[in-house]
């Protein structure tokens, strides 16, 4: 028998920006739960890809998190979320990781958001980024799937500022700041992020389920 430590929780995700900041969130947080050894990624876990077919955050978040520990047994965290821009009535919103078309693919989907809002100015710009998170258990288990939401309110520039973070993080200015997401360290920005937020909420679902 393998004294390699047994994973407890995945993530449901293959985004490599989110994966960071999940980690980086959980740390420290769950006591007996070593972040780096005993939590996986949905890749490394062997679960299928999810079809996001929910039409709002939380379907989709719960969706995934069902799923996945559906598949590998485990207890799983999933989150989905996106950009909530006011001028496009809440748009791309659950499309953001797709928004010009091919998934995931932040530079096409940032050129084209920026395109489309080139006329308009600074104090109709407001947007928000949105997260659901959703922790669901293993088949058997007897408690229910939870979910919790954040926000990160903001205003969104003409042209990409920094270079760290990931998707639309060099567009969006928060609230009371005057850099954007991608000129924040790390820290700074899951202490105020919608995903910061939403998995914070989320933290006592999943103290109680690893008790
Ligand atoms: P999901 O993987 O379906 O939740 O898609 C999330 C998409 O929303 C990402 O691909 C990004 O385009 C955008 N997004 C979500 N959270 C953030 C963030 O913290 N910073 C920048 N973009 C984000």
């Amino acid at each position: 028998m393998s004294d390699a430590p047994q994973p407890r929780l995945v993530l449901a995700t293959r985004n490599a920006g989110k994966l960071r900041e999940l980690r980086e969130l959980l740390r420290g947080q769950v006591p007996g739960l070593d972040v780096d050894t005993q939590v996986v990624d949905a890749e490394t876990a062997g679960a299928p890809d999810v079809v996001e077919s929910g039409v709002t955050f939380e379907e989709n978040a719960l969706l995934k998190a069902e799923q996945v520990a559906r598949a590998t047994g485990l207890l799983a965290v999933a989150d989905d979320s996106g950009l909530a821009v006011d001028v496009l009535g809440g748009a791309p919103g659950i499309f953001s990781a797709r928004w010009a078309g091919r998934h995931g693919d932040d530079a096409a989907n940032l050129e084209l958001l920026l395109a489309q809002l080139s006329d308009i100015p600074h104090e109709r710009r407001g947007a928000a980024f949105v997260c659901a998170a959703a922790l669901a258990h293993p088949p058997g288990a007897s408690a229910g799937s939870s979910t919790e939401r954040g926000e990160l309110r903001g205003s969104l520039l003409t042209a990409p500022r920094g270079t760290g973070g990931f998707g639309y993080d060099p567009i969006l200015v928060p609230e009371g700041l005057d850099r954007s997401c991608a000129e924040l360290a790390p820290g700074e920005k899951n202490a105020i992020s919608h995903r910061g937020i939403a998995f914070r909420a989320l933290l006592p679902h999943l103290v109680e389920a690893l008790r």
